[in-house]
């Protein structure tokens, strides 16, 4: 398999030891990023050892976000860090689950393909991972490297298929590949060091899968001193210069890359596979840093949802969030509010003291409707910006519906079957029924803008293409009333006749959209609708202090 550079395409393997949350995520998109900076073409891929066979089903408490690409792929929220940081292409072929794989071999065994042959996991589990890796190498032309992201610890007993799917490809192509392997070095207050003990077992075991890393990515509070880097090299069995260290960032998540750059990183690997010696320049990336760390703006931003505890849950909301900020040269705080402990307007008047722009983000099922539906119309009547994504779109039509058409039992069927006004619904319960049925809207549909709209003063294009994935849709049968009291549908999926962008016509910024635009924002390209949203939370802001 030859690469865009003519070379052999190059693979690296990451794993991850001692526990989770290190950051194995961001450290691998930032590898990447290195990487693209070199000129290199990378391409990202995450294996997750559950049995799901997506996290579509999963509860956002348990997994955090689930990230949706363009082909409708629903995947683990790393995928959203891979975009943020790097130009790897993300499809159905950039995430694998062990039940995914099991599924595809279990399918072929009840189909007869394996011939009576025992099916087993050596090779047969081993085999379609392998065939996997290689399936996201091909994705599109010309991929130089691809990284492959092992989900969990190094010693879970789910993630062994993974290890022995690795450890025969670095035997086939034992130059063409490397593993680096991310420890913790903790730093002991007590007794005033960092060990490095934890790192060595955590290697020890990686080893007994026969898999030994080229280098070791150690995850710790200050730089090591080279003693300790010696140690864990002379113990690990990895060249000293393998040995990089990844400090705890001070401001951003962004700041990983030029961390690991600095620390040598994109030299050792270089190096191992052979790649062009070529130092990546990082300034544009370094000055969108800067601008982050220096500007003295601020604005708070309250978020108001269901599933604020667990913080991944709105990982690419809150991102977009920053990027809209860095555009306006603006630190955005993230103020969280769970939406079912608002008691009443007072209280949430309370709650969004110091606020100048109000989020409800995407979410399922009926819990803590009640208060997202009074942030909406406190927005609505108080001229405060409001951005409405999927869930936050629904609830913005609904209080509207409730308030001003005069509908008060209007709802959502997901929330009220019986509500006399089903002004958001399934189609197949509205009145103009097509034959898409009930099932979720998954991935990119194209979009056509309004050219007299708010969103398309954002956008500053007419067609566009944004990624959904919910089941309930405005219901049309409204359109007509909604728009003769200002609730304009300006953006719409011409071909299904569906609604996906609306924004109240009396209002400074009161934008609501079907889709998820989180999922496309980067930090030095941020979503036109996030970049607009924070300038008008300023512009309020300023605005309220002068009153
Ligand atoms: N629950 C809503 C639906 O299914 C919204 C989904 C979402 O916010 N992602 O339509």
């Amino acid at each position: 398999m030859l690469s865009s550079l003519g070379m052999t395409k190059k693979f690296i393997f990451i794993t991850g030891g001692v526990l989770s949350s290190l950051g194995k995520g961001i450290a691998s998109a930032s590898i990447a990023f290195l990487l693209e900076a070199k000129g290199l073409k990378v391409a990202l891929m995450k294996l997750d050892p559950y049995l799901n066979v997506d996290p579509g089903t999963m509860n956002p408490f348990q997994h955090g976000e689930v990230y949706v690409t363009d082909d409708g792929a629903e995947t683990d929220l790393d995928l959203g860090h891979y975009h943020r940081f790097t130009n790897s292409p993300l499809s159905k072929a950039s995430n694998a689950t062990s039940g995914q794989i099991y599924y595809e071999v279990l399918r072929r065994e009840r189909k007869g393909d394996y011939l009576g042959k025992t099916v087993q996991v050596i090779p047969h589990i081993t085999d379609e991972i392998r065939r996997r890796l290689v399936e996201c190498a091909k994705q599109v032309d010309g991929i130089d490297v691809t990284i492959v992201e092992i989900g969990g610890t190094v010693g879970d007993i789910e993630s062994q298929p993974f290890l022995e799917a690795i450890r025969q490809f670095r035997h086939e192509h034992l130059r063409d590949s490397i593993n680096i392997h991310l420890t913790y070095v903790p730093y002991i207050e007590h007794a005033g060091e960092v060990k490095t003990k934890p790192t060595q077992h955590s290697v020890q075991k990686l080893q007994q899968s026969g898999i030994f890393p080229d280098m070791i990515l150690c995850r710790c509070k200050d730089p090591l001193d080279e003693e300790i880097k010696a140690k864990i090299s002379l113990f690990c069995n990895v060249p000293l210069h393998g040995v990089i260290d990844l400090i705890d960032v001070k401001n951003s998540i962004y700041e990983v890359p030029l961390l690991l750059q600095k620390a040598g990183l994109e030299n050792s690997i270089s190096e191992l596979l052979g790649l062009p010696q070529k130092t990546a320049d990082l300034s544009v990336w370094e000055k969108m840093i800067q601008t982050l760390i220096q500007t003295k703006k601020h604005v708070t931003i309250a978020v108001v949802g269901k599933y604020l505890q667990h913080q991944d849950a709105y990982k690419s909301v809150f991102e977009a969030l920053k990027h809209g900020g860095i555009s306006n040269e603006t630190k955005v705080d993230i103020k969280c509010i769970e939406s079912d402990k608002i008691a009443d307007v007072d209280d949430l008047r309370e709650k969004l003291a110091g606020c100048s722009g109000i989020l409800v983000p995407g979410g399922f099922g009926s819990r803590g409707i009640s208060g997202m539906i009074m942030a909406a119309k406190f927005a609505r009547e108080n001229n405060i910006p409001y951005f409405g994504i999927c869930l936050g779109m629904q609830i913005m039509v609904i209080e509207f519906a409730r308030d001003v058409l005069n509908l008060p039992g209007a709802h959502s069927t997901e929330m009220d079957l019986e509500t006399p006004d089903n002004i958001i619904s399934l189609l197949s319960e509205q009145i103009n029924t097509t034959d898409l049925g009930g099932s979720m809207r998954l991935g990119a549909y194209p979009c056509s803008v309004d050219p007299k709209s708010l969103a398309f003063a954002c956008y500053q294009k007419e067609e566009i293409s944004e990624r959904h994935r919910h089941r309930y849709e405005f219901n049309n049968h409204y359109k007509e009333r909604c728009e003769s009291k200002g609730l304009k549908i300006v953006g719409t999926w011409k071909e299904g006749n569906l609604c996906e962008i609306m924004e109240i016509k009396d209002h400074p910024w009161m934008i609501g959209v079907q889709f998820h635009p989180e999922f496309k924002s980067k930090p030095l390209e941020p979503h036109p609708l996030f970049k607009g949203f924070i300038a008008a939370a300023l512009k309020y802001n300023d605005e309220s202090r002068r009153n």
